[in-house]
């Protein structure tokens, strides 16, 4: 499920979108990332990279930057040196309660992922590269839908939920590619989701100190 596209605009901004970054979950991110096309990128650069099938390794774990994966991931921050990095999870719907739980910094050392709607959460990437990697300024997400490879039983039902969580997922990927800049972002997104927006700067705030975060 490796996949790679460079669209190529100019120097700024650079976005990196990274997908399947464990487990199986590219065989769900793949779908998304493949529907972002030239025409959804106004200027600077979108680099888009699908991982193959992985370990199980949580990104919250240290040790997942000495994987493979994790390894292939830091070679492209360093190299791109992306103003936006994004990376594009999907969760089994039975995790869906932990990553929106309000208790979860006690729990996992994070604060909660927030919903957009449909299922499709947001939230900041691993405090492991957050701070070493980035820029205070750099936009620095993770979103998430549930993923693709469910139970049989469950797949005619949750068919539908899917295909509309899906959807707002493209949605948020394709604002992201067509964005100039930090704030041309967040006006964006506090345009259609300002709830949302003000939850994740006040998480941000408590976790880093500081928003944007550092
Ligand atoms: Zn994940």
């Amino acid at each position: 499920m490796s996949f790679f596209r460079l669209i190529d605009k100019g120097n700024y901004p650079k976005r990196l979108f990274v997908g399947g970054m464990h487990g199986k979950e590219s065989f769900s991110t793949i779908n998304a990332l493949k529907k972002i096309q030239s025409f959804n990128v106004k200027n600077g650069k979108l680099i888009i990279y699908n991982c193959d099938q992985s370990k199980y390794i949580s990104t919250l774990d240290k040790r997942y930057y000495n994987t493979k994966t994790g390894i292939k991931i830091l070679r492209l921050i360093n190299y791109y040196h992306p103003d936006m990095y994004i990376e594009t999870h999907c969760y089994n719907p039975k995790n869906y309660k932990n990553l929106i739980d309000g208790h979860r910094k006690e729990k996992v050392g994070v604060p909660p992922l927030i919903e957009l709607e449909k299922g499709v959460l947001i939230g900041s990437v691993s405090p492991h590269i957050r701070t070493n990697e980035f820029k205070r300024e750099n936009v620095c997400l993770t979103l998430e839908m549930p993923c693709f490879h469910q139970k049989s039983d469950e797949k005619r039902n949750n068919f539908q939920k899917q295909k509309e969580s899906f959807e707002i997922y493209l949605k948020i990927l394709k604002i992201i590619a067509g964005s100039d800049s930090r704030s041309d972002l967040e006006k964006k997104i506090s345009e259609d989701y300002p709830k949302q927006f003000e939850t994740a700067r006040n998480y941000a705030k408590e976790f880093f100190g500081k928003y944007p975060p550092f």
